[in-house]
């Protein structure tokens, strides 16, 4: 579902919460781990919460587009955690267990900075995770 950049953010803050999105909510509140659309999906299911993948996946983007939720990748896969009232941060992911520590700390600072003097670019965004072994998995 593609929509014209301008104008949409106005429309997205204007769409209500539905049952849907609010169960995906409740869900990333509970949570300390960001989940992927397949676990969002199975964890709803636990809850008793109908719904299919693709409507998942069609929330999770919803809720993205209303800045309620934060899209991060690791390992190459995307993971969704709650935004709301959480500082910009970055994340560890364990290649073995695959539990994730949030890291509230960024380091990008002077980076960006740097890139904005030498591009005449205005940086809002930027990812940086990373991957190891927990201290459990060594
Ligand atoms: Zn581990
Ligand atoms: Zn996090
Ligand atoms: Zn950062």
């Amino acid at each position: 579902m593609l929509e014209p950049t301008i104008g949409k953010g106005l429309r997205a803050t204007g769409r209500r919460l539905t049952r849907t999105r609010k169960a995906v909510l409740a869900l990333l509140e509970d949570t300390h781990q960001p989940l992927s659309a397949s676990e969002i999906y199975s964890q709803l299911q636990d809850r008793h919460v109908a719904i299919d993948l693709v409507t998942v996946y069609r929330t999770v983007n919803v809720l993205k587009e209303l800045g309620l939720v934060m899209q991060l990748d690791l390992q190459g896969q995307s993971r969704y955690e709650l935004k709301e009232g959480r500082k910009h941060h970055h994340h560890i992911q364990c290649r073995v267990c695959g539990e994730i520590v949030d890291l509230l700390l960024c380091p990008l600072k002077k980076l960006t900075r740097l890139i904005e003097e030498q591009t005449q670019f205005i940086v809002d965004d930027h990812t940086l995770e990373f991957a190891g072994f927990c201290p459990k998995c060594q």
